[in-house]
């Protein structure tokens, strides 16, 4: 089957693999229908890298597939099941599993081989860049085969959304400023906007990404280039946004001087080598609250409602659709800002 395999330092190499097999009793095999290309691939791929990754592995860690084979203990799923995927389920047993935090698992974290670092299927071990990917039966959730998989490869950037914006419990009518409209910011755009803000406004310096975060939901967009962000929120808010939500890496200095008093500002972005100085004074006079958040963490079972609903514009954070093969012009298609989720599809 064709694969594309993380071959160390910024290398990504199309190559044929064998079909994996079921080894454990709760494996599953999967056909995988789509898988997302992530931000998160990108900074693997960059030189120096700014997110690890084993090497040798097959990339591909947002993904939906149809079920082909169980294993012999899998009783909850059958062949022709589409499902979405828990790239981060945990081992379930361990101390950091059992008290709610199974990304930082400690036995998927032996098997990662890098210290401190989670065994993400599609980075620290076999993923979907591929035809076929073997997965425990825990990552695996129903969703109907009436969700197009480019949608359902939606899942697990969405599932980060959805455990990141319980902690902001947005309010009926809050403003919020989003800086930065990759696909984390346009689902942060939709969905909370579903979640009752009234008046979501979005920093941007891509045309393209702007004009998606309007039909994603943004009332008003921004770009920084060229406006001047603290006069339109002058004009917009009373005071500032009562929520930031930071999808960028290096702004949260920005976030601090921008949102109201007493406000919430949720760090998203994710950049291992961003070093901002933070105006640490701001924070304390302002009495503001900050948030991180990483992955979605017992969000998953709550995805198939969410997306079968259509409550969510996620047909617009889909800009393109590929064949595998093609994973090079889609990575350098988004490195050149020109897409937003390009969804690869195996040709098999
Ligand atoms: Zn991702
Ligand atoms: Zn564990």
């Amino acid at each position: 089957m064709l694969a594309a395999v993380f071959e160390g330092e910024g290398k990504l190499v199309l190559q044929d693999r064998p079909k994996p097999e079921i080894k454990n009793p709760t494996d599953v095999l999967l056909r995988v229908t789509g898988v997302g290309i992530c931000g998160t691939d990108l900074h693997i791929l960059q030189v120096p890298p700014a997110h690890p990754a084993t090497k040798g592995i097959i990339l591909g860690h947002e993904f939906t597939g149809i079920v082909e084979k169980t294993g012999s203990d899998v009783e909850e799923f059958e062949k022709g099941d589409h499902v979405i995927v828990d790239p981060h389920p945990g081992c379930g047993t361990c101390q950091q599993c059992r008290s709610g935090h199974p990304d930082r698992c400690t036995v998927l974290y032996e098997k990662s081989g890098i210290p401190g670092q989670a065994g993400t299927i599609g980075i620290f071990s076999d993923g979907a860049m591929t035809s076929h990917v073997i997965v425990p039966v825990q990552s695996l959730y129903r969703i109907s085969p009436s969700v197009p998989s480019h949608i359902a490869a939606l899942a697990e950037p969405l599932a980060c959304v959805v455990s990141a914006a319980s902690k902001l419990k947005v309010q009926p009518g809050e403003t919020v400023l989003i800086l930065g409209a990759g696909p984390i910011g346009q689902l942060f755009t939709g969905y909370l906007k579903a979640c009752g803000a009234g008046k979501v406004m979005v920093s941007e310096i891509s045309d393209y990404r702007r004009r998606k975060a309007l039909e994603c939901g943004a009332d008003i967009v921004i770009n920084p280039h060229k406006e001047d962000i603290k006069a339109v929120l002058a004009r917009e808010t009373r005071g500032g946004p009562d929520v930031v939500v930071e999808a960028v890496g290096p702004l949260l200095p920005q976030a601090i001087e921008l949102v109201h008093s007493d406000g919430r500002i949720l760090q998203f972005g994710h950049d291992e080598l961003a070093r901002p100085e933070i105006p640490v004074a701001e924070i304390v006079k302002k009495e503001i609250v900050i948030y991180g958040a990483f992955i979605g963490k017992f969000t998953f079972a709550k995805l198939p409602g969410i997306i079968e609903s259509g409550v969510l514009p996620l047909d617009k954070v889909v800009s393109h659709r590929l064949p595998l093969s093609k994973v090079h012009e889609g990575i350098a298609t988004l490195r050149k800002g020109l897409g937003l989720k390009i969804i690869l599809e195996p040709e098999d």
